[in-house]
């Protein structure tokens, strides 16, 4: 195959090109705002669970209210039913005695209910300030959050129009090259491998193997319009005054 040396130099421009592009591909794969995303859905995550806690706290204080507060409604009413029967003085010496031990039993138990109310209140005030903390927490999380996807989707949007710029000069660069070596180009990168390398130093720009000194001689005989391939990487080999090949003279 013979393809005008010029056209061969553009298809290393379009495989420089294509390490661009597949380096910008790995950058959007691998955007640090993403891994920050991550950290901050942890920390997230991590919030939640604190307000999940502090609410269960605030809950289960409110029932332990609830249920000291009724005792205590309960207790009050029956010492004023005792108290009301001692004051009537319609009972008897012995019923009485009956109620005035009970009214001091009554006092005592309304005297540590009002002390265990004012513990569970006391608690109350701590938990209130724990869920009020973590709310403010989540608020603040999450809107930093949305500042660092903003952040991210910026930074996407620019590795984006690198990849657009690069993908319009490639087109154009195809264009202007022969249809046959570039199908060839295409089918080794479809195959996972680089499609076309400079011949530089004796070296396969593709695979950086060595050639020998026999395929030097054969290269630099050959047509400088012809389209050579690496022996080893099968990449399309293109010549240039760098490559380091002997001149065909100094053979002779
Ligand atoms: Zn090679």
């Amino acid at each position: 195959m013979k393809v005008p040396s010029a056209q061969q130099r553009q298809l290393l421009d379009v495989a420089d090109l294509d390490a661009e592009l597949a380096k910008m591909r790995h950058e959007l794969r691998n955007l640090p705002e993403d891994a920050e995303l991550t950290k901050q859905a942890q920390k997230l995550e991590e919030i939640r669970d604190d307000r999940s806690r502090a609410q269960v706290a605030v809950d289960n204080l409110q029932n332990e209210f609830e249920r000291v507060d009724k005792e205590l409604t309960g207790t009050a009413e029956h010492l004023k039913r005792d108290r009301d029967q001692i004051e009537s003085g319609a009972v008897g010496h012995k019923a009485l005695a009956e109620f005035q031990h009970e009214v001091s039993g009554l006092e005592r138990r309304n005297e540590a209910l009002e002390a265990e109310l004012m513990e569970v209140m006391e608690q109350q005030e701590a938990t209130a300030a724990e869920l009020e903390r973590t709310e403010a927490a989540l608020l603040a999380a999450t809107e930093q959050e949305l500042a660092m996807v903003a952040d991210r989707d910026a930074a996407l949007v620019a590795v984006e129009e690198k990849v657009t710029d690069a993908q319009t000069k490639r087109a154009a660069l195809i264009e202007g090259i022969d249809a046959a070596m570039v199908a060839i180009y295409e089918k080794l990168r479809e195959q996972g491998r680089v499609g076309a390398g400079l011949l530089r130093q004796r070296r396969c720009g593709a695979c950086r193997m060595e050639l020998d000194p026999r395929s030097l001689a054969r290269i630099a005989a050959a047509d400088e319009d012809e389209v050579l391939r690496c022996e080893e990487c099968t990449a399309i080999m293109v010549r240039t005054a760098q490559s380091g090949l002997p001149t065909p003279a100094a053979d002779e």
